[in-house]
């Protein structure tokens, strides 16, 4: 299986090389040749697999270059042992007529673990496959979430570096606490002043500068990112809705070969394009439903083909959604349009350009055979998680209830010809403790975050997730602090640290 560039660029790589490249050198991301096929005997085999066993029949058919024992030895290190708190790893919550994918069992509570713990072993791997020697520093901005699971993915993880970036007083107090306490032999931490947009400014500055990326590399160290485009983020999360599927069988909840609808909460297009790929690869999915929040550009796509990032940017109570570039959505219109290299280019040097395209009518129905698109308010999604609570007995993160009240909606237009639904849950509620809380009616003044973990155990009776219960005692390795114009030599500073 070979990888070529959404943007028609020259040439086709291994996936070990896309995964080291992260992007394509025309600016557009790696995509593979074709799909793989599976049958109804594959998907129905899966069932008595454990999460790593499935993982590996996935993997195994896109990342050809690597050996079975590569693959084996990257998801056993990724998944295994005890970094998750459940043996399923990825279980599907069983409620009377619905049914929700728990992503968030991982270190850092929520579904970019999902990824961001296999990313980092397959990188490692694809170093030495390629005789490269260097050793690759991950840098990464980060508002929040992205940040710990990247550290939590890279600690330790041989020939590799990460550094992270946080704004000063830009984050919450447990995300801050998640960073500063982060152990690992191979991690660097610090509150950059300024804002989310100086960090990210500054990383993308040190990205840009090619005098100091020759001087790292004669240092033996290439600088590298861990964002949502890369490959080796977007394929582990194929293999979540297999799994789904085959838990579903085994459950009694379908026949094989029936169809289901997944409703995902959606930011960057990640997660559902995971969920694309699946489908055209032979899984019976009927709808994937695009559930965004108030920056709902893609409802406005997914209805009328304008794709428009000239719009107001809102602040919501899912700010894992607070998106309006949604990068991943590249990889669809290359699909959809029968790999179209050059239609797909000229659609984002418009949207560089003008900050909007929009695609024809026949491609629009196409994809709206697939996709069905709406969204939800702050004050919707709040009634949603009460509503979960009181009906299902269930309590749902704000992302997670975006996709479900996205999935009603979804329901009631559709009583005909609805199938089994799947939500796809992105977050423990813990880790959006204060907004779950007070959608529970529940007074949250006054209360720190570690009350907050307290007051919503002692209400769900669910436990509190081990790596934010265990933050209170953990002692701050992380104290270092810059300025935009000093993350330079910060840089410099630990990629040369022992
Ligand atoms: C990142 C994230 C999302 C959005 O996922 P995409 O793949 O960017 O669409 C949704 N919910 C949570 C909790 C996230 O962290």
């Amino acid at each position: 299986m070979k990888y070529q560039s959404t943007r028609g660029g020259q040439g086709q790589v291994e996936a070990s090389q896309a995964i080291i490249r992260g992007m394509a050198a025309d600016g557009g991301l790696f995509v593979p040749e074709s799909l793989p096929q599976v049958d109804m005997s594959f998907i129905e085999s899966l069932q008595d697999m454990s999460y790593e066993e499935r993982a590996f029949q996935i993997l195994q058919l896109f990342l050809t270059d690597y050996t079975e024992e590569e693959l084996h030895s990257c998801i056993r290190a990724a998944y295994g042992g005890d970094k998750f708190d459940t043996e399923k790893r990825a279980p599907l919550a069983l409620l009377d007529d619905a049914q929700v994918l728990e992503l968030w069992h991982g270190p850092t509570s929520a579904f970019k673990d999902m990824a961001l713990q296999l990313l980092p072993q397959l990188l490692s791997a694809a170093l030495p496959k390629n005789g490269i020697k260097e050793t690759v520093l991950i840098l990464v901005a980060t508002s929040g979430d992205t940040g710990k699971a990247a550290l939590e993915g890279f600690r330790d993880v041989p020939q590799t570096k990460i550094q992270v970036f946080y704004p000063d007083g830009g984050v919450s107090r447990i995300q801050k606490l998640q960073m500063v306490t982060q152990e690992g032999s191979n991690v660097s931490v610090y509150a950059v002043k300024g804002n989310f947009d100086d960090a990210q400014g500054g990383v993308k500055e040190i990205f840009g500068d090619a005098a100091f990326g020759e001087k790292l590399a004669r240092q033996g160290v290439r600088l590298s990112s861990a964002n949502s485009i890369n490959w080796g983020r977007l394929v582990p999360q194929i293999v979540y809705y297999f799994s789904a599927y085959a838990d579903m069988l085994a459950a009694g909840r379908l026949q094989a070969g029936e169809k289901v609808d997944f409703s995902v909460p959606t930011g960057n297009f990640g997660n559902i394009l995971a969920g694309y790929y699946a489908k055209e690869m032979g899984l019976p999915v009927h709808k994937l439903i695009c559930a965004s929040n108030s920056n709902n550009v893609l409802t406005e796509f997914l209805q009328t083909g304008k794709y428009n990032r000239e719009r107001p940017f809102y602040k919501t109570i899912t700010p894992s959604m607070d998106i309006l570039v949604s990068s991943n959505l590249e990889r669809l219109l290359y699909e959809m349009t029968g790999h179209d290299a050059a239609q797909v280019a000229g659609w984002m040097r418009e949207l560089a350009e003008t900050g909007h395209y929009e695609v024809g009518p026949d491609l629009l129905q196409k994809i709206r055979q697939i996709f069905w698109a709406d969204w939800t308010n702050d004050d919707d999604t709040m009634e949603a998680i009460g509503a979960a609570y009181h009906q299902k007995d269930y309590v749902l993160d704000t992302h997670t209830a975006v996709a479900w009240d996205v999935a009603r909606k979804y329901k009631e237009e559709h009583a005909a010809d609805s199938c089994p639904m799947i939500v796809v849950s992105t977050a423990s509620s813990y880790k959006f403790n204060r907004s779950v809380l007070l959608a529970l009616d529940e007074d949250t003044s006054g209360l720190s975050e570690f009350q907050l973990l307290k007051a919503l155990h002692d209400f769900s009776d669910l436990p509190v997730p081990r790596g934010l219960a265990a933050l209170k005692d953990k002692p701050v390795l992380h104290e270092d602090t810059c300025t935009r114009e000093g993350m330079r030599a910060a840089v410099a500073e630990f990629a040369v640290r022992r």
